[in-house]
């Protein structure tokens, strides 16, 4: 069929774009429609038509000829922590669990600066953009008393790179001599960081539609933060409209015993008793729960960012099952995608998170348990609802143009054209994207990241990677410089 463009305008400048001859469009709209050969039609923030046969009034200030290629809504990733990029397979962390795992890098977060931070933030970010992934949160837990404004520098990274961002400011307030696991000069004031939390949401919370940048507030853990901080972040959220809560929750039977021993009730009860839970909190992990919690996570709308590659990566405390997603699915919990921190991942490759979710629960749940169609759908749907964001995680009008193209013309989906929405997930473990867009700008472009120079960011992180374990050796002392892992970087 004829594609129909009608031009009876004149161009608008720098505002709109053309995406034609898609071989696919995956619209995920409420008819989950896959358009052949479809057009998209842009104007800046939003999409204004798509379809086979569109009619746009004005000529396009850019057409991008998509043959060859297949259109998907732009990812969403739920949970992260950037600034772990730079201490990621340190060896000495590399195959131990959660706890002892935390304890082999505290050392090193607290030697961050903000250089550390904002390339840290840049490796992550664009990682995420050129694996698909247009909306991102980010967990900044570790405030080290000489870099005040921690969150201001991510936000800084998210806009000059072009990601849309929902920094989530978190808090550690319970150091090891107050029966937490952090090192006393991690844990902050709580009040002094309850001020900040407030002058960010003062500073950055932006609730227009198609807004870039959204703040969420975050204690760590529960064996990082005291209950008071628990429950005052969660009364200071709900002082202003839009402001989530996030946490981690029940990701190892680490965590589910230190709740026993200090509150004397499971991760998920020690959340109810806090009013930690609705449809404005989402957790990372909650993988320990009973089916008893399960539904109280759907009745009460609680969100769950699920992590699979670092719930793997730290086995999640030997030998446990994934986390009950098709049973949460099941009973109806809203359920987002998350990559989790770098240094228990280790890589912010949103298409190869969706390729884990994907197999992840077959052994433990059953080879039909999770489809692709269903991860695809937790990925944008399910991040957008998590986020509280309509506009995004779909191709529809009147949405913001988030929108990835994927070239299906390489080796990683050679072969599976036969279904080549499934391919994306089932295969391509060496692909990136070609095309990515936000709101409407483009900031992936031939698999490029358009807005920085990857290179150089390359270089300067691993610069910045060997300078934080050379600082964190000088304070362990001589044997710590020893271990092995300290000697790989020598
Ligand atoms: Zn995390």
């Amino acid at each position: 069929m004829k594609v129909l463009f009608v031009v009876i305008g004149k161009s608008l400048g720098n505002n709109s774009l053309l995406i034609k001859n898609a071989d696919f469009i995956v619209t995920m709209d409420n008819r989950r429609r896959i358009i052949k050969n479809g057009n998209i039609y842009i104007e800046k923030p939003k999409i204004i038509s798509v379809g086979k046969n569109i009619e746009v009034s004005y000529s396009a200030d850019r057409v991008i000829d998509a043959r060859g290629k297949i259109a998907i809504p732009g990812l969403i990733n739920t949970h992260h922590h950037l600034s772990q990029t730079l201490t990621r397979v340190i060896p000495v962390a590399q195959n131990v669990s959660l706890f002892p795992w935390l304890l082999s890098l505290y050392d090193i977060w607290r030697e961050i600066t903000v250089k550390h931070i904002y390339i840290g933030a840049l490796v992550g970010l664009g990682e995420l953009l050129l694996t698909g992934c247009t909306t991102t949160s980010d967990h900044y837990v570790q405030h080290v008393p000489s870099v005040q404004h921690s969150i201001d520098v991510e936000i800084k990274a998210a806009d000059e790179i072009g990601i849309r961002f929902h920094p989530c400011r978190g808090i550690i307030n319970r150091g090891r001599s107050k029966g937490g696991l952090p090192p006393d000069d991690l844990a902050e004031d709580m009040d002094k960081a309850l001020k900040d939390s407030e002058r960010i949401i003062r500073k950055y919370h932006d609730m227009k539609k198609f807004s870039m940048c959204r703040v969420a507030l975050g204690p760590c853990s529960p064996f990082s933060v005291t209950r008071d901080a628990l429950e005052e972040t969660i009364k200071l959220a709900r002082k202003y409209e839009g402001v989530l809560s996030h946490t981690h929750i029940a990701d190892s039977k680490q965590d589910f015993d230190y709740c026993m021993k200090n509150y004397g009730v499971s991760p998920l009860k020690l959340m109810e008793s806090t009013g930690w839970l609705g449809r404005d909190v989402w957790f990372a992990h909650a993988i320990l729960l009973d089916k008893t919690e399960i539904g109280i996570l759907a009745k009460t709308g609680t969100g769950v960012a699920h992590c699979p590659r670092s719930n793997m990566r730290l086995a999640s405390d030997n030998k446990m099952d994934p986390a009950p997603v098709p049973e949460m699915l099941r009973h109806g919990v809203r359920v987002g995608l998350g990559v989790d921190g770098s240094a228990s991942n280790d890589a912010s490759n949103m298409l190869d998170e969706l390729r884990t979710c994907l197999l992840v629960h077959r052994p433990a749940y059953g080879v039909s348990s999770m489809t692709a169609t269903q991860v695809l759908e937790i990925a944008t749907l399910g991040g957008a609802k998590i986020l509280h964001r309509n506009e995004i995680g779909s191709i529809e009008v009147g949405k913001a143009a988030d929108i990835v193209l994927i070239d299906l013309k390489q080796l990683g989906y050679a072969g599976a054209m036969h279904d080549p929405v499934a391919a994306l997930l089932f295969c391509g473990d060496s692909c990136r994207v070609h095309t990515n867009i936000v709101n409407g700008e483009i900031v992936v472009e031939d698999g490029k990241l358009v807005n920085v120079d990857e290179q150089e960011i390359c270089e300067k992180a691993n610069e910045l990677a060997r300078e934080l374990v050379d600082k964190a050796g000088k304070r362990r002392g001589k044997n710590y410089l020893k271990q092995k892992w300290i000697r790989a970087f020598k």
